[in-house]
């Protein structure tokens, strides 16, 4: 009965470990943000068995991300319980790349397939002044990754208008030179109680991609591994690969079947909306068949969540928690 109304089908889950971070991005996280406390946080093994439970319903993909996944301690046991998993192919990690340098070969040997990578600026003092951080740190973490084989790098750079919107050349030099790819994102509407997003703020990735274009000419579409919402081009004479990411100019709801694990367990449906499920009590307590029960209703919420979605205005959100706390 369900199937024929419903998709039942859970493609990839986003997990993430901590709502703690290294950085402090400005439009990311506030300056007197409250953390979760430890014990709230899911540990390895909770996460390991939601993984588990959820391949009954198709899926083979998930990313770690947070906060800062790697400041959470022995991240690799995590990649390497997923792991041990086979009906995952694929297990990928976002991260600024702050201490990569220094955890990239454990996370390789633990499993760990694919690294994306932000950055919103290449220029060391934009960069410090929008993360607090080092430019220089992050690099040194993708010439380990590179050197470790870690293939496909994915940078994501985060656009916003009259910030680093005229760095998209240097960014596709940046892809070629140290043979990654590179992603640009429009700015979400997230952290509505933080910054005040504004439809100025978005500078819709056409026009990048029209100024690539008059440099390189025509982009040609291509595809890469895990591509997930990326509309994904190729330079072809270097080969290199662009994806852009286009929330807000156009977005890419349309049978979505990505969930998002909160460091707290709880499941949720969509970034444009606070609609969550707890879930750390059944991981924590119950039996297989009172997880999968509650599986059956995170699969019936989504779909619902998605025809809500598709009804309502492009820059619509009411999602008040900001993406550190999410797990972008
Ligand atoms: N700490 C890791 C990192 O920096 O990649 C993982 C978590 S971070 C929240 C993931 C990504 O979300 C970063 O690339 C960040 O720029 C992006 N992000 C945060 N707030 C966003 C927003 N309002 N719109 C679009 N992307 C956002």
């Amino acid at each position: 009965m369900f199937k024929e109304v419903f998709k039942m089908e859970i493609s990839y889950l986003r997990i993430s470990v901590t709502d703690k971070c290294n950085l402090k991005c400005f439009y990311c996280r506030p300056d007197n943000m409250e953390f979760i406390p430890h014990e709230e946080i899911l540990r390895y093994e909770e996460i390991a068995r939601l993984v588990k439970a959820m391949t009954k319903y198709g899926l083979k993909k998930v990313r770690i991300t947070g906060g800062e996944p790697l400041v959470r301690p022995q991240i690799e046991n995590l990649v390497y319980l997923l792991r041990q998993i086979p009906e995952i192919q694929d297990i990928g990690m976002t991260t600024n790349g702050i201490t990569l340098a220094h955890h990239a070969e454990k996370l390789k040997k633990a499993g760990l397939n694919r690294l994306n990578i932000s950055i919103d600026s290449l220029k060391p003092e934009l960069f410090y002044q929008i993360t607090k951080g080092r430019l220089e740190d992050v690099l040194e973490g993708i010439k380990v990754s590179k050197k470790l084989g870690f293939d496909p790098i994915k940078i994501n750079a985060v656009i916003i208008k009259g910030l680093n919107d005229n760095e998209a050349l240097d960014f596709v030099e940046f892809g070629i030179e140290y043979g990654v790819e590179i992603r640009f994102i429009e700015m979400m509407p997230l952290g509505q109680g933080y910054i005040k997003w504004e439809k100025d703020m978005v500078r819709p990735l056409e026009e990048i991609k029209t100024k690539i274009e008059e440099k390189y000419g025509s982009l040609i579409p291509s595809f890469s591994v895990g591509s997930g919402a990326a509309r994904v081009y190729e330079i072809p004479k270097y080969k290199a690969k662009i994806g852009f990411i286009t929330p807000i100019s156009n977005p890419f709801c349309d049978g979505c079947s990505k969930l998002r694990l909160t460091p707290e367990g709880k499941i949720k449906l969509c970034l444009r909306t606070d609609e969550e499920i707890p879930i750390k009590e059944v991981l924590r307590n119950g039996t297989d068949e009172d997880l999968d029960k509650m599986l059956k209703k995170i699969l019936i919420e989504k779909e619902i969540s998605n025809l809500k979605i598709q009804k309502s205005s492009y820059a619509f959100s009411d999602c008040v928690r900001v993406m550190t706390s999410i797990g972008g």
